[in-house]
């Protein structure tokens, strides 16, 4: 049931990723600090939603502090599966990635698709979706089991409402 993406996570941090996807909200800063990333919420420029750069030989995550919330951890979620998947495309930038509101960052579409699927791997496993689906809304797909769903993940409906209607065609 994992995706392509969450199959690419290189082994040395696969452990360290499923151990924190395996209870809801997924404590991303924690999740970050184990990877050895810094996430800093930080004034972006408008139309930015987050960056991700290596400084000082390690890596910083910036996310827009005037973003909601529930927008922030996708984010950090989305820069996360950078880090994860293209740490060469990072590294090849003075500047890292620099994600607008709309995950697009200059590099090929391909990359921003992939940090999006993987990002949905992280703040909303699937696993745990499935199963808190099934066991408090008896597996309905309806406006309250998203609402409380996206409450109980911390992201927002809109996301929540895209990840059951993965789920459902998976
Ligand atoms: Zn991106």
């Amino acid at each position: 049931m994992a995706s392509n993406e969450l199959n690419r996570v290189p082994l040395e941090h696969r452990d360290t990723l499923g151990r924190f996807l395996v209870e809801h909200p997924v404590k991303l800063g924690r999740l970050a600090t184990a990877l050895g990333v810094k996430i800093k919420v930080s004034s972006l420029g408008a139309g930015v939603s987050g960056q991700i750069s290596r400084e000082d030989g390690g890596y910083v995550i910036r996310v827009n502090r005037n973003e909601a919330r529930e927008r922030q951890r996708f984010t950090i979620g989305h820069e996360l599966a950078h880090f994860l998947l293209h740490r060469d495309v990072i590294d090849a930038s003075p500047n890292g990635i620099t994600d607008t509101v709309l995950y697009r960052s200059g590099e090929p579409e391909r990359i921003e698709f992939e940090a999006n699927r993987l990002a949905a791997d992280i703040v909303m496993p699937m696993e745990l979706v499935e199963r808190e689906l099934q066991e408090g809304f008896g597996g309905r797909i309806t406006e309250a089991s998203i609402e409380a769903l996206a409450n109980r993940f911390e992201v927002s409906k809109a996301a929540m409402e895209i990840r059951l209607s993965n789920f459902v065609a998976a």
